[in-house]
């Protein structure tokens, strides 16, 4: 067997195989390492894609709330990332003001910054 070029030593990107590739872009050491490497691929791809619309989807109503003056103990905690509970001690603890309205926890966003930069 003659080969114009020598073979150049390679690893299999897929199946991690030691091969022999014609050419020095030659990632897979067979069509069908290509061809399932490929399916992988747009998997992933199509998974990275889900994952930021899910991403989208969770910040939009953030960024509504974060837009309001006035937000309930729930919607801090959305903010937050924690529990409705922790941002309740929160107020028990005077660290985050607030104020009732009919009976109704509420948080203003001016108190809700104040909190951060202390
Ligand atoms: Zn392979």
């Amino acid at each position: 067997m003659v080969a114009s070029k020598d073979p150049i030593p390679k690893i299999c990107m897929f199946c991690q195989n030691l091969f022999e590739a014609q050419k020095s872009t030659t990632q897979y050491c067979s069509q069908k390492c290509a061809a399932k490497a490929y399916k992988v691929r747009k998997r992933q791809e199509r998974n990275q894609e889900a994952q930021k619309e899910n991403l989208e989807k969770l910040s939009a109503p953030i960024k509504t709330l974060q837009k309001r003056e006035y937000i309930s103990v729930e919607e801090a905690a959305i903010i937050l990332g924690v529990s409705r509970w922790t941002v309740q001690r929160a107020i028990k603890q005077g660290k985050l003001e607030s104020a009732k309205l009919l009976g109704r926890r509420i948080i203003s966003q001016k108190s809700f910054k104040k909190f951060f930069k202390s």
